[in-house]
């Protein structure tokens, strides 16, 4: 018989009457496959944890912190068997330390590596239902670690990996993967297909379906995920390769995001090294930039250069700046009130005039661009964040996204 993986989100077991609802779903699978399930911890629990860490410490220890965030998916991997041997189902929970799961890496943010196959076998030949801890593994000295949050669709992805599953099925609380927000523009559509590199584009750009990271697992692996909603029954959204996609539509998505701010440095000297000079702290204090223009310098001397952050790093990096002795301007200005709106497909490879389209949309509704980057399936342009709806809305036309 075929394996299927199943992962279900925190909302998806946040209560008990979900999680029988959620029992109902795994028993229709076990029909026609051998399951694997990968749960996280009920919703608000592992926040709840975190909290309970930092009223001991801001400084917790990380290898204490693994252990106690994760110990949210033990309870809700307990509840769904426990469900499940009441409906008289062989099933069991499995802590990742007892199968074990490995990862490498630092605590909080470690990888998995390996999954040791032989105990799950030999329990899913007996017709057994394993409910496995998502978000949670061990490390060579056999403490526990986790995978960062929002980890269990790695888990998933993992063990459809090396189980060689048919599938791996993603449940959460939304019923798949839309154009673009849906609370932001009522005419979003579902997207039937997506290609691994578009969904990371969408994930990473801010569409919070999924895990950046796992769909770089699945990518690099190869393994098709749907992700469906456990509170309907409707069709979800397939991930896969670009090759197994046939579409009509130059742009699959548009994403933005919402906390980007805005640095620029006036009169600095145009010559070579000073970016350098100016984000080497940046990235020694973990600040990452995004977006990043410089002007070409009218005098041959003087220049302007512009970046994108996160805001939460915004006072950080003002007063690296500030120490930087390496550098000269004459004005440093931020703003808080930009976001990024980033229209995705690989449509765009194949199709020219795409960037002309998007900045004429643009324009018409009278939206200033502040900055622009570009790589082969996206096109990404900051403006103020008072037009991002505006903006949306916009391109969703133009794309023909409604469709
Ligand atoms: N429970 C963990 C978290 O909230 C892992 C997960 O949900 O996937 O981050
Ligand atoms: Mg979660």
């Amino acid at each position: 018989m075929k394996i299927i993986v199943l992962k279900f989100g925190g909302t998806s077991v946040g209560t008990t009457d979900r999680i029988k609802k959620v029992a109902k779903i795994i028993a229709k699978y076990k029909k026609k496959y051998n399951v694997i399930v990968l749960s996280s911890a009920m919703s608000g629990v592992t926040n709840n944890l975190i909290n309970l860490s930092r009223k001991i410490s801001n400084n917790f220890s990380d290898s204490e912190y693994d252990v106690l965030v994760s110990s949210g998916e033990q309870m809700s991997c307990a509840l769904i068997s426990g469900e499940l041997i009441n409906q008289g189902f062989n099933s069991r929970s499995w802590m990742s330390w007892q199968i074990p799961i490995n990862t490498e890496g630092k605590y909080k943010f470690s990888r998995i590596n390996k999954i040791n196959k032989s105990k799950i076998l030999s329990y899913l030949k007996k017709g057994g239902i394993p409910i496995i801890t998502g978000f949670q593994g061990i490390n060579n000295k056999n403490r526990i670690t986790t995978i960062g949050r929002g980890g269990t669709d790695a888990s998933a992805i993992m063990f459809a990996k090396f189980f060689n599953a048919e599938k791996c099925i993603i449940y959460t609380d939304v019923d798949g993967v839309y154009s673009t927000d849906p609370n932001k523009l009522k005419s979003a559509r579902k997207i039937k297909v997506i290609s691994y590199e578009e969904m990371l584009e969408m994930a990473s750009l801010g569409a919070k379906v999924m895990q950046p990271h796992s769909i770089q697992d699945a990518r690099l692996n190869r393994v098709d995920i749907e992700v469906r909603s456990s509170f309907t029954d409707n069709e979800g959204t397939l991930i896969t390769k670009r090759k197994n996609i046939i579409n009509s539509k130059i742009i699959t998505g548009i994403s933005n995001t919402t906390n980007d701010a805005k640095v620029t440095l006036l009169g600095i000297r145009d010559k070579p090294g000073i970016a350098a000079s100016i984000f080497k702290p940046l990235s020694e204090n973990s600040i990452n930039v995004d977006m990043v223009v410089q002007n070409i310098s009218a005098n041959g001397k003087e220049t302007d250069l512009t970046f994108t952050i996160k805001s939460e790093d915004l006072s950080r990096t003002k007063k690296i700046i500030l120490q930087n002795k390496k550098i000269n301007f004459r004005d440093l200005i931020f703003d808080k009130n930009v976001s990024k709106v980033s229209i995705i497909g690989v449509g765009m490879v194949t199709t020219p005039g795409v960037t002309y389209r998007m900045f004429q949309s643009l324009a018409k509704q009278k939206i200033n661009i502040q900055v622009i980057s570009t790589s082969e399936i996206k096109i990404s342009v900051l403006i103020n964040k008072k037009n991002v709806r505006k903006a949306i809305s916009a391109l969703h036309k133009e794309f023909k996204l409604n469709k």
